[in-house]
């Protein structure tokens, strides 16, 4: 599978400072600033992709090289879709060697803000990546456990680990048996051509979630034959 490992990636200051919180000249500014200076150093985030064709559909599943994904929402948004490209995008197992001390509140929190930053630096990569190499015009994805449960059951990660080989091996990021991934700012899923971006968010009725980024959308849940699935 291709892996993208030289992901360029230069760590913001000022937005650290501003999502933190914490004044540029305040008490802990220096504690950050070197923080983010060990990070700059060891920093690699990575990718793993695969460039697969649709190779059957069905209702409720939809089959992308020989793995079957069972997502009658995934099977809609890839019709008329024939490459699709999953993949596995993660900050990378070195920012969680840097040593931060378990008390130390505010430098964990910064840490897994610079891990967010990579794995953001991660994503944008590959989506460039994506486009320039396929040509493809605009992309768009969707990721196994995003959105309520019907839409796309987290347990099939395992099906999408599987169509990537070994992703360990090649960006060090693991699987647990709750289909949860380590490093946790991580992301898989399938990346396929679109004129519309898609929002997971669309399809999930969490309410208060602070990364949601658009709103519950009735009309879409109703189209895609969700509204008698939920209990
Ligand atoms: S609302 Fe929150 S939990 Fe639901 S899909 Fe969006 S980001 Fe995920």
């Amino acid at each position: 599978m291709p892996v993208l490992d030289k992901i360029p990636f230069e760590i913001d200051t000022s937005s650290l400072f501003e999502r933190t919180r914490i004044e540029p000249t305040g008490e802990y500014s220096d504690e950050i600033r070197e923080l983010a200076a060990q990070a700059a150093v060891v920093a690699r985030p990575k990718a793993v992709y695969a460039a697969e064709f649709v190779s059957a559909r069905y209702e409720e599943s939809i089959t992308v090289g020989t793995v079957t994904f069972q997502s009658r929402v995934l099977g809609s948004n890839l019709g008329g879709v024939e490459r699709v490209f999953p993949y596995v995008v993660t900050c990378g197992v070195e920012l969680d060697e840097i040593p931060v001390p378990e008390d130390d509140h505010l430098l964990l929190f910064c840490r897994e803000i610079i891990k967010e930053m990579a794995l953001s630096a991660g994503v944008l990569f590959l989506r460039a990546h994506l486009t320039q190499t396929y040509a493809v015009q605009k992309v768009t994805s969707m990721s196994p456990g995003s959105g309520d449960r019907d839409v796309w059951p987290i347990e099939q990660q395992k099906e999408l680990f599987h169509l990537l080989g070994d992703v360990r091996a090649d960006t060090g990021v693991v699987l647990t048996d709750n289909c949860l991934m380590i490093p946790n700012k991580s992301v898989s899923g399938i990346i396929y051509p679109a004129e519309i971006d898609f929002a997971t968010c669309r399809l999930c009725h969490r309410e208060k979630c602070p990364s949601r980024k658009a709103e519950f959308d009735a009309a879409m849940w109703e189209e895609h034959g969700l509204a008698a699935r939920r209990t």
